[in-house]
């Protein structure tokens, strides 16, 4: 039975001098592998070896799922292709390439996360492509941004693959006790000033206050800990006021500082890791020591 899906490559590897096999993260049917033959040919109906993050129209043969599908075609998306030349936005692709090949499932479709995705790796592919104003009046674009930009979205994304496939931390809450996160002073106009006295605010929403004078994140929790519920967690971290910030209010993090988008990665990538079981291969090319 021929199968009709479009795709993302985002696994290949060679599986003779002129075959493949890829593994793809198709919209209808979640991730597949195949075995590309010829493709590495010239002349190869697959206009070439396939390359992780190629993205297009493909056709596949499969009729048990459980033996490696063939792959009948796949007409590349022109433009599509050698995505990011920057290195470092072609690493977030290929990051989040890998999470996504390790965190589903065969033939499990997620067709929410494959539209995340591609939407991803056209963000990241925007967020390079954009030249230095020339006689607009506005300022050169600053020399790194679009790296802090690709990392804002990475980070996003690996948000969104968490939720996909239910495991979104706690990013409002004590992960332990619930105690609800509240930033004072920043989420909220009319908790500035004097107006926070603790007659008006009450015991409870001091004790509150308390609870988050320290702010951590537990892999094992699956989300932020608050002061008081720390002692339990031996595996948490502690986070920086802004990267808690940021994480409690996500729409902060296209803003944020590049320091502060690496802390989050950091936090990001050992909690990949210890869902993975291992350090996400790629995670030495995304995170400044
Ligand atoms: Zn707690």
């Amino acid at each position: 039975m021929l199968t009709k899906d479009i795709a993302i490559c985002i696994r290949a590897v060679d599986f003779s001098e002129t075959s493949q096999i890829v593994t793809f993260f198709t919209r209808a049917s979640g991730k597949v592998s195949v075995i590309a033959k010829g493709s590495k040919r010239p002349k190869s109906t697959f206009d070439g070896p396939i390359e992780v993050l190629s993205f297009g129209k493909i056709v596949f043969s499969n009729s048990t799922k459980e033996k490696l599908a063939t792959l009948t075609e796949f007409q590349q998306q022109p433009g599509f292709t050698n995505l990011p030349r920057d290195l470092f936005t072609l690493n977030c692709g290929l990051f989040a390439a890998e999470l996504v090949n390790h965190l589903t499932n065969d033939y499990d479709p997620h067709p929410e996360l494959f539209d995340s995705f591609l939407q991803f790796l056209q963000s990241i592919h925007e967020a390079r492509g954009i030249p230095a104003s020339a006689g607009t009046g506005l300022p050169l674009r600053r020399q790194g941004d679009e790296g802090r930009k690709a990392l804002s979205l990475l980070i996003l994304f690996q948000l969104t693959l968490l939720r996909e496939i239910g495991l979104m931390p706690i990013l409002n809450a004590c992960a332990n006790c619930k105690t609800r996160y509240e930033i004072r002073g920043t989420r909220d106009p009319r908790f500035r000033g004097d107006r926070l006295a603790p007659a008006e605010a009450g015991g409870r929403e001091t004790k509150d206050e308390a609870n988050w004078s320290e702010v951590y994140f537990g892999s094992s929790a699956n989300g932020l800990i608050c002061k008081d519920c720390e002692p339990s967690f031996p595996d948490k971290i502690r986070l920086t006021k802004n990267a808690a910030a940021c994480l409690a209010n996500l729409r902060q993090i296209a803003e944020s500082q590049e320091k502060t988008l690496n802390e989050i990665e950091r936090l990001l990538v050992s909690h990949f890791t210890e869902l993975l079981g291992h350090r996400p291969r790629m995670a030495k090319h995304i995170l400044k020591s």
